[in-house]
């Protein structure tokens, strides 16, 4: 059977067609002139006609409620109110399944990556901001309305730094590439992109290594209520972060292990995620290949 998965992003459409064993993965860049409502789902259907898939599943970086609506995308408002999956279904009719990019990249780590036999996986990008997704016994928790896991919004500092999403003392605030920014900023007084930040700390500079120290507090009290809440056996990080800077998994693991109820913290593994930037794409397809419409 020909599956399809799909993860729609800010520039480009990444798509992996599973045939048998076979496995192809594709980088489409979206062009400007497709990014407006109407033009961007035949696109999307032009695009996915061209591998004619039997089944299609399609993460996307925003809500998306039980009916298949993306009613919030802060990155790509183009696609706000579209309903990708209505739409393509009519005109494919094969299942379509759609859905946040956090929840599916945490299934695909769960049945591709490095969260294969978890019982309770969560998985956070640390990236522009910062998502999550759960999957707990093969299932991915979606909420009633479909947006649990705003794991980057949940508030631990009670009137702190400003957030993306309008509020204060969000997790996402200090933990992403511009929560991090604004830490090295307000050490150092200088504007440095995270890319560079991370530089300077393997360089061993000092005020990139401080604005580590805390970006790692904050994000060890976002893993600690992670572990006090569900108890996983798994958390894994991924994200360009964590990708170019590895070295906060040991120091990360050392101050959760210290904050965090030791039970909890006994059956804790702390790691990297396995599939990168394809890890939503991977998701997508490992939804539709394992869910009847
Ligand atoms: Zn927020």
């Amino acid at each position: 059977m020909k599956v399809l998965g799909v993860d729609i992003g800010g520039t480009f459409v990444k798509i992996i067609l599973k045939d048998g064993d076979s496995v192809v993965k594709e980088k489409i860049a979206i062009s400007e002139d497709v990014k407006e409502k109407g033009k961007f789902e035949k696109f999307m259907l032009d695009t996915i006609l061209k591998y004619s898939p039997q089944k299609v599943g399609i993460a996307v970086a925003g809500l998306v409620n039980k009916e298949g609506v993306i009613t919030n995308s802060p990155n790509l408002r183009y696609i706000e109110g579209i309903n990708l999956k209505v739409y393509l279904q009519n005109y494919l009719n094969i299942p379509v399944f759609v859905g946040n990019d956090a929840n599916f990249a945490a299934y695909g780590e769960y049945i591709y990556g490095n969260g294969k036999g978890s019982k309770i996986l969560i998985c956070l990008t640390l990236g522009t901001g910062l998502g999550g997704g759960t999957v707990i016994d093969g299932r991915i928790v979606e909420g009633v309305s479909g947006s649990a896991m705003e794991i980057g919004h949940m508030i631990i500092e009670k009137g702190g730094k400003l957030c993306n999403c309008g509020r204060r003392g969000c997790l996402e605030a200090y933990v992403s590439s511009y929560g991090l920014e604004r830490i090295y900023r307000e050490i150092s007084g200088e504007d440095f992109s995270s890319f560079d930040i991370i530089k300077l700390a393997k360089e061993g500079d000092i005020k990139a290594l401080n604005s580590f120290d805390i970006f790692i507090d904050y994000l060890s009290v976002g893993v600690m209520n992670i572990a006090h809440i569900f108890n996983p056996d798994k958390v894994l990080l991924s994200g360009g972060i964590v990708e170019n800077y590895p070295q906060l998994l040991p120091k990360l693991r050392k101050i959760v292990k210290r904050i965090t109820f030791p039970l909890p913290a006994k059956d804790l593994t702390i790691d990297s995620g396995l599939l990168g930037s394809w890890s939503g794409s991977y998701g997508a397809l490992a939804v539709a290949e394992n869910h009847s419409s």
